[in-house]
């Protein structure tokens, strides 16, 4: 089936993350006509799916429904559907069903995915953290490895666990898991805490940081029970152990994968859209695709060029802004105007730890803060990253307070629901959150 264009602009947003809703939300502030399309019918918040893992948050805390949040942006057309291929030079989407949905511009934001470099079985049997559906999927995994656990004649390493990379995304679910770990055994729940070993291939945690966030990552992992592991690689995952380079092995049955992303697969090989590193697409200055005006790419799925040749971190700021900026560039053209070059406001790197453990690199001169200020730093940046989806930012203020103070040993809800943020939304405004659907872009784990 073919939808043709219509007469006047309609935009085309592939991707209803962080990217393209921003994006959707600044036409459909200006009446543009816009049809996004996802795969699923939510908007999800990837900084917080560590916390739906360990049992911290609900799923739908952080899934939210895209007819709420476009509720009031009447010239906004959401569309729940697979798309399978992109058409740069006609403007249009294919969508699994063989419907085309074709526009005046094309805006790519269809993120990122996991990249396993070709280690074997690392895609069958790791555990990848990209979606709620991987949250929740690791989340009753670890929770069924608890009730095992918990038995008299489990295994020694039944709830060990081994986290691939040192970045921010394998730091903050190795610095939750050792607090569950050490909440559940404090409550004795498990007998003893399991293992959380991190390794890397290089020689520090949170690589892109100062050598002084580093240490205090390492030091704080180390004192919550975690066992960093630096300048090793993975060579293999199988559903009972992960080997090294070095030739030695950890007995485990859950490892979890935080070693690299690469594009959303959708961006593969299509004709008119220059890929380059991590498989992004390649876009000029003001977003557009070389040759294409009308096609833009934004986000985690494209290399965007920052100060002196380097390409932007993929970050939920960068996201963001880049659909923003998409659209503020669109309706530039609509108004008759040049396109405007991106123009990136950094917020800075920062990660957590764990509860009273934090770290931000802020400023120009990145300037390092630790525990409560960087905590407020990240507070900060990501109360304006929900925004995009929330109207209340102030409730997940006050959740994130109390999460960050609170003492842990009482708070696990690890049988019972953990407790909600107040969003205050109606209860028709529920996320369809699938677990099993087979999900091209991101390997999920089978058991
Ligand atoms: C675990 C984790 C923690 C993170 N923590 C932080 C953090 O603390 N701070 C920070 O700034 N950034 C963080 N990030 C990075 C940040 O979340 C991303 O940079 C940001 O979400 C990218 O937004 P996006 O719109 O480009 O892509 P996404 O948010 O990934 O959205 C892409 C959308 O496209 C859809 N899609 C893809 N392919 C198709 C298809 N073929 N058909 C239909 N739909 C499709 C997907 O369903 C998805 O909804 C984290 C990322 C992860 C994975």
């Amino acid at each position: 089936m073919n939808e043709q264009a219509q007469d006047g602009p309609h935009v085309v947003v592939l991707g209803g993350g962080l990217g393209g809703v921003a994006c959707a939300h600044r036409l459909g502030d200006e009446g543009v006509r816009v049809t996004l399309v996802d795969r699923n019918d939510y908007h999800q918040f990837q900084p917080l799916l560590y916390q739906v893992a360990t049992a911290q948050l609900p799923a739908e805390d952080i899934a939210r429904p895209h007819r709420t949040i476009f509720r009031e942006h009447p010239t906004v057309e959401v569309r729940t559907a697979e798309v399978a291929q992109i058409d740069a030079d006609g403007l249009s989407l294919t969508l699994t069903d063989g419907t085309r949905i074709t526009g005046s511009h094309l805006v790519v934001a269809a993120g990122a995915r996991p990249e396993y470099f070709g280690v074997p079985g690392a895609a069958e049997h790791a555990f990848a953290l990209y979606s709620v559906a991987d949250a929740e999927r690791l989340r009753l995994h670890v929770q069924s490895l608890v009730r095992t656990g918990a038995e008299p004649d489990a295994d020694e390493g039944e709830l060990d666990i081994v986290v691939v990379g040192g970045g921010p995304t394998g730091v903050e679910i190795a610095g939750a898991l050792t607090e569950l770990m050490a909440a559940l055994a404090a409550t004795e729940r498990i007998p003893r805490p399991g293992r959380i070993t991190l390794v890397d291939r290089g020689d520090a945690l949170l690589g892109a940081f100062s050598d002084k966030s580093h240490e205090y990552a390492h030091e704080r992992l180390t004192e919550q029970g975690a066992e960093p592991r630096l300048g090793t690689g993975v060579s293999a995952v199988h559903a009972d152990r992960v080997e090294f380079d070095d030739g030695s092995s950890i007995r485990t049955r859950t490892v979890i994968w935080g070693g690299g992303e690469s594009a959303a697969s959708v961006v593969a090989d299509v004709p008119g859209l220059p890929t380059g590193r991590g498989g992004r697409v390649d876009v000029l200055p003001d977003l557009t695709v070389e040759g294409h005006p009308h096609v833009y790419a934004v986000g985690d799925v494209a290399n965007i060029p920052g100060k002196d040749g380097t390409i932007l971190p993929q970050l939920g700021s960068v996201a963001q802004q880049s659909g923003a900026w998409a659209a503020a560039n669109i309706l530039r053209e609509l108004h008759g105007d040049k396109a405007k070059p991106f123009h990136y406001k950094d917020k800075g790197i920062m990660a957590m730890i764990g509860r009273n453990a934090a770290v931000a690199e802020v400023g120009r001169h990145r300037h390092q803060v630790e525990g409560p200020v960087a905590f407020a730093a990240w507070l900060g940046v990501h109360a304006m990253l929900l925004s995009g989806a929330h109207s209340r930012t102030d409730a997940f203020l006050s959740w994130a307070w109390d999460y960050f103070d609170r003492d842990h040993a009482a708070t696990v809800e690890w049988e019972t629901r953990p407790e909600r943020i107040a969003w205050g939304d109606e209860s028709a405004d529920v996320p369809h959150i699938v677990l099993d659907r087979g999900d091209p872009t991101v390997a999920a784990r089978r058991d």
